[in-house]
C-alpha cells in the first residue's frame, strides 16, 4: 500500500506529452520554500481539523480521520489548519487499485509521472506498478524526484524508469542543509549516475531569494553540458509556511531575473 496526495489525470507539465501525475504523500526533505507544505508528513489522526470542515466531509473511524471526497468543496480549511504539515485528502492505494485508475484513461495518455511529496520513498510499490503499467499498458513512467535515495541501490526500479525529473536545490551542502534540512552528497551522485546511464530527462533548480542560486546553476550547468534540459522555477510566496517566508521573502524573481539565470546556463553549456 501507499498513502497518495493527489491524482491528475491529464498532465502537460509533468513530462512529455500528456501524462497522469501521481502525488506520493510524505516527504523526507523539509524545504523552506516548499508551497505545498502539507504534502510533507503523512497524517497522525489527531482530529485537530475536522471541526473546520463546514460539510462534514471529514469524520473518525476507529481513531483514523476519513475524508469523504464526494462531499468535499475542496476549501482547504482542513489542511490550514493542520499543524503537522499534513493532510486528511489523501488516500491508500493498493498497486492494483492504483493501476485500474490509470489503466481507465490509459487510450489518452503517453505515460505516468511519480512525485510527491517524495514518491521514491515507496520504491517497492513503484517497482510493481511501473511493471504493470509498462508490460500491460505499454505507458512510459517517469520519476520526479528530490534525489535523496541512492539510485545506485534501487537498480530494478531505474531500470523500468524511462526518465527522471530531479531537483538540484543547491550545489553548497552547507546551504543544501539549511535549504532542506538534508546533505545534498546523495542528490549530487545521483545527478552524475543518471546522465552517465542517458535516464536523465530534466534537472530543476528554485531560484528564490538569500541563495545562492548563481554557483548552482554555473556548477549544475558544467556537469550537465547539454545532455538534458535545465528548468529553473521561480520561488513564489504561496503556501510557504512562516520560516519560509522570513528566509526568503514575500517576493520572488521576475521574468528578467529567471532570463538571465537561462542565459547564463546557455553561455556555460555553449563554452563547454
Ligand atoms: S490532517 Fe493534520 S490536523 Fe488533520 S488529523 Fe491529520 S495530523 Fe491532525
Ligand atoms: S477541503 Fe474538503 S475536507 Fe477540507 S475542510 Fe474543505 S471541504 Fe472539508
Amino acid at each position: 500500500m501507499a498513502l497518495v496526495n493527489k491524482i491528475i489525470p491529464f498532465s502537460c507539465i509533468d513530462g512529455p506529452g500528456n501524462r497522469t501525475a501521481i502525488f506520493f504523500q510524505g516527504c523526507n526533505f523539509k524545504c523552506t520554500y516548499c508551497h505545498n507544505p502539507e504534502t510533507i508528513n503523512k497524517c497522525i489522526n489527531c482530529g485537530k481539523c475536522i471541526s473546520t470542515c463546514k460539510v462534514d466531509a471529514l469524520f473518525k473511524i476507529d481513531n483514523k480521520v476519513i475524508w469523504d471526497d464526494k462531499k468535499c468543496i475542496g476549501c482547504d480549511d482542513c489542511i490550514k489548519a493542520c499543524d503537522n504539515l499534513s493532510s486528511p485528502k489523501t488516500k491508500d492505494y493498493s498497486v492494483d487499485k492504483l493501476f485500474e485508475e490509470i489503466k481507465e484513461i490509459s487510450p489518452f495518455i503517453q505515460g505516468i509521472t511519480v512525485s510527491g511529496g517524495e514518491c521514491t520513498l515507496n520504491s517497492d510499490f513503484l517497482v510493481k506498478l511501473f511493471k504493470k503499467v509498462k508490460y500491460e499498458l505499454n505507458l512510459t513512467c517517469f520519476i520526479d524526484t528530490n534525489g535523496s535515495i541512492d539510485l545506485t541501490e534501487h537498480k530494478e526500479l531505474v531500470d523500468l524508469t524511462d526518465k527522471f525529473m530531479l531537483d538540484v536545490k543547491s550545489i553548497d551542502e552547507y546551504e543544501h542543509i539549511k535549504l532542506t534540512g538534508v546533505s545534498n552528497d546523495i542528490v549530487l551522485k545521483n545527478l552524475k549516475y543518471l546522465l552517465s546511464i542517458e535516464k536523465l530527462y530534466e534537472v530543476r533548480t528554485v531560484i528564490a531569494p538569500n541563495l545562492n542560486n548563481e554557483e548552482t546553476v554555473i556548477e549544475v550547468s558544467k556537469i550537465i553540458k547539454d545532455k538534458c534540459k535545465y528548468k529553473f522555477n521561480a520561488y513564489r510566496k504561496y503556501g510557504v509556511r512562516k520560516e519560509g517566508l522570513d528566509f526568503h521573502g514575500e517576493v520572488g524573481p521576475n521574468e528578467e531575473e529567471i532570463n538571465n539565470f537561462i542565459e547564463l546556463r546557455k553561455s556555460i553549456a555553449n563554452n563547454l
